[in-house]
């Protein structure tokens, strides 16, 4: 069994997939070809924004996003302290303080009471300036955004949505990538919506940031490639990924999503009393990323994964470690005081195989695993 199951996936589109890679390779136009604006303007539409630009991965277009707001030396990111490394990595990259903020127990997703604490103190501190919050939508389900917009709002800080995982998420109806002032997703090939390869999106309604991300992508561009007007890097999505995800976005549209749900729903049934199994939120629907459980504690966690690779059943711990005790954050004055939430999950975490084309005879299998094992250690 597969943790995530690409193959399968490239086996039933492997027709159009291969036609799309053909063509750019007899067209040559392996940068900036017209498939990426195609896909540009399909994403842009699909989640309900102005602006779509396609850049080199997730990570990436986080940093483009923080240039665009002029984040930098002096200015404090607030970002979940149980999310992938690179949510609070691009902020201290861009010489801003990332300052942690717990999460919810049963959605993994931001606190806004952790974050409006962490604002609080930020601000009595008096040395830094609250600039940006990085709400994550983490495993698929978009961040509790109307009250973190409400206090973004009321502090005047700006919102960038890292949907690196919720490509595909809505509450109630309004798509994940429309809820930040500038939101970022990636195509890293596990995502909900992943290429073969590394990919990644920025999106926005906001024409000025739009331009100078489009700028910053190629090296500050001004008129054109030779004329420079700002400091930037060099962040394009290949054509060749363009045109994968051309084929792929159709799928996801078509059924992935569906199936997906339908693989979280099954789980969540055959789960639900022995386990604490992941909640979502009436009128929030998720593109699970991952469908993570939380046992009594690491022990029973540690004993259950070991228990499911020996029967052949893959399972991974997403996030073993929360972001304040990277150590790579040392010395950085970053954390701020409760984050128990977060160092409690970690521990407790386990994330079960899922993608849209598990079988319902694979999903039986892997609940029934772990029903055994939790219920023999009772
Ligand atoms: C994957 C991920 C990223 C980074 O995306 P890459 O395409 O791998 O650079 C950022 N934030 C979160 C929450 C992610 O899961």
């Amino acid at each position: 069994m597969e943790f995530r199951d690409l193959k399968r996936q490239y086996q039933k589109l492997k027709p159009q997939i291969d036609a799309a890679i053909s063509k750019v390779l007899v067209d040559t136009n392996f940068i900036s070809g017209s498939q990426v604006t195609e896909l540009e303007k399909a994403l842009a539409e699909y989640v309900g924004r102005k602006h779509c630009i396609a850049c080199g991965n997730g990570t990436d277009a986080l940093t483009l996003a923080l240039m665009a707001l002029d984040v930098g030396k002096g200015d404090v990111v607030f970002v979940p302290d149980f999310t992938f490394f690179a949510s609070g990595e691009t902020p201290a990259f861009a010489g801003a303080v990332p300052v942690f903020v717990d999460v919810y127990e049963d959605t993994f997703n931001m606190d806004p009471a952790s974050l409006e604490n962490a604002i609080l103190a930020v601000i009595n501190a008096g040395k830094l300036v609250p600039k940006v919050i990085i709400p994550v939508d983490l495993f698929g389900q978009p961040a509790e955004y109307d009250k973190i917009l409400a206090i973004a709002q009321k502090y005047g800080i700006f919102v960038l949505e890292d949907a690196a995982q919720g490509f595909g998420g809505n509450i109630r109806g309004k798509m994940a990538c429309s809820f930040g002032d500038i939101s970022c997703t990636s195509f890293f090939p596990a995502k909900p919506l992943g290429c073969y390869g590394d990919g990644g999106a920025v999106f926005t309604d906001n024409d000025e940031w739009a331009a100078l991300i489009r700028s910053y992508q190629v090296h500050g561009k001004g008129e054109n490639k030779y004329d420079n007007v700002h400091i930037g890097i060099n962040s394009r999505l290949d054509t060749i990924q363009a045109a994968i995800l051309l084929e792929k976005f159709q799928a996801f549209c078509k059924y992935e999503l569906e199936a997906v749900n339908h693989v979280a729903e099954r789980y969540t049934e055959l789960l639900k009393d022995i386990v604490s199994v992941p909640v979502v939120k009436e009128g929030y629907y998720s593109s699970w990323a991952q469908y993570s459980i939380l046992l009594e504690n690491e022990e029973q966690r540690d004993g259950l994964q070991a228990y499911l690779k020996e029967k052949g059943i893959p399972s991974m711990v997403y996030y073993q470690k929360p972001m304040h005790l990277q150590k790579a954050f040392d010395g950085m004055e970053c954390t701020c005081a409760g984050l128990g939430v977060t160092e409690k999950i970690c521990k407790r975490i386990l994330a079960l195989p899922m993608h849209p084309y598990m079988e319902e005879n694979e999903l039986e299998m892997v609940a029934e695993a772990v029903r055994q094992k939790v219920l023999d250690g009772k």
